[in-house]
């Protein structure tokens, strides 16, 4: 295997840590003030598309408040202005014993420090959608026909394809019914940006939240209420029951059976598919296993950070707060490690801001204990999230 004379830094995926991470080395190059840890370092990022979509932003380009290009980060162009080079491709498998990585170009990448930053996948276990039903391995086989497979939320890019065929089967029915299926904080957005969406084509048609027993369990119950009360506003029907299965349009529950036109799973996440094919240390079926400096605990010179990495020490839920949060922190571990200096611990916050959007130009809010709403939370929200996308193309 060909031995590097200079140190390689491979990124994978283009996460929120990534991209703060290329903001960084941007920032710092343009004012040639790049880290001693970097000068003997070749930096590489493969990520399977030149563009990251921005969650948060999400729900309002599905309500039709922003254009795909608001939400979009050009990943491509921040690597070239941050010195590093971009590699257009998914990694399958990572072998930590040899230092490589293996990619869907059938190529492989060795490197000295690897950082992992590419989000989990939807966990759509509990769903069965047929009989041949492939879990994660169906995200390249999109069918035409949305009465037999569950849309997942992720990838985000194979979603937004998918919300547009909704969108057209909807403008050709007179009466459209679309099942959201969830109960954390991105299930209920996604439902109301998806009724008002659907509402502005035709009255008649209808979202249905599929939810369980536990909606919103992580919130207060001051900022559930809220969001309860916001889903009545808008007239969408909530099922308490566990969806189980949908095939040819028929939505099975633990209660009942019955038909809608499409299914959205935004179920939680599972372990990355690539994560079946490593000697990595991983936990709850496919999450890499780190420890509080965000470095895996099997292999020293592997960092991993975001909905692909699970926290040995201490529960830290999988959100793009702790992505963008604990991503700053595995940041400078990276350059800390070349550089042979102590790394840091990440102490995720007690409370954090929560701003979920109901749809229309209304949000709710959450800090801690304290929760509020009104249409200032919305721009508040936006203003945020705008500030975010804006600054990584600057
Ligand atoms: C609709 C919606 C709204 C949300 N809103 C919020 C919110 O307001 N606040 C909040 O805290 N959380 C929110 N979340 C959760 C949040 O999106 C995730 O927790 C967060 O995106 C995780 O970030 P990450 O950096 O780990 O990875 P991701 O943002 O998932 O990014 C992973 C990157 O890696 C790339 N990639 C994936 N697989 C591979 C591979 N095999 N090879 C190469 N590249 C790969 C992807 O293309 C992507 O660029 C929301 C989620 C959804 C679905």
């Amino acid at each position: 295997m060909k031995r590097l004379s200079k140190k390689t830094l491979l990124l994978a995926g283009a996460g929120h840590a990534h991209i703060g991470l290329l903001r960084r080395l941007s920032a710092d190059r343009s004012k040639n003030n790049a880290s001693n840890a970097l000068i003997d370092t070749d930096i590489h990022l493969i990520s399977e598309q030149p563009h990251t979509l921005y969650s948060g932003m999400l729900p309002g380009w599905m309500a039709g408040h922003y254009q795909l290009d608001d939400i979009s980060i050009d990943t491509k162009s921040l690597c070239l202005r941050a010195g590093v080079r971009f590699i257009q491709q998914s990694i399958t498998k990572i072998t930590a014993a040899s230092n490589t990585v293996d990619t869907s170009g059938n190529e492989r990448f060795d490197y000295d420090v690897l950082s992992l930053n590419t989000g989990a996948d939807t966990d759509l276990r509990g769903l069965s959608q047929a009989d041949d039903y492939k879990g994660n391995d169906n995200r390249d086989d999109m069918s035409n026909d949305l009465r037999n497979e569950v849309i997942a939320i992720r990838p985000l890019s194979t979603f937004t394809i998918q919300w547009q065929q909704i969108l057209d089967d909807a403008r050709q029915s007179d009466q459209y019914r679309l099942a959201i299926v969830g109960a954390g904080a991105a299930a209920t957005e996604l439902v109301m940006a998806a009724q008002v969406a659907l509402q502005q084509i035709n009255g008649n048609h209808q979202v249905t939240l599929i939810c369980g027993e536990n909606l919103l369990s992580g919130f207060v119950p001051s900022f559930r209420q809220r969001v309860i009360k916001q889903l009545h506003r808008h007239g969408i029907t909530m099922i308490e029951a566990r969806a189980t299965a949908y095939r040819d349009g028929q939505l099975s529950t633990s209660n009942d059976s019955f038909p809608v036109d499409a299914v959205i799973a935004a179920t939680g996440v599972r372990g990355a598919a690539w994560t079946a094919s490593t000697d990595l240390e991983t936990v709850d079926n496919g999450f890499v296993a780190v420890n509080s400096q965000q470095q895996s605990v099997s292999h020293p010179n592997v960092f991993a950070v975001g909905d692909v990495a699970t926290r040995v020490d201490q529960y830290v839920a999988h959100s793009g707060v702790h992505a963008v949060h604990g991503g700053a922190i595995e940041a400078g571990n990276l350059l800390a490690y070349l550089q042979g200096e102590a790394l840091t611990e990440y102490q995720p916050r007690t409370r954090t801001l929560y701003l979920l959007s109901c749809g229309d130009k209304y949000a709710i809010g959450s800090w801690g204990r304290v929760s509020l709403q009104g249409r200032w939370v919305w721009y508040l929200k936006r203003q945020i999230d705008k500030r975010f996308v804006t600054s990584c193309a600057a």
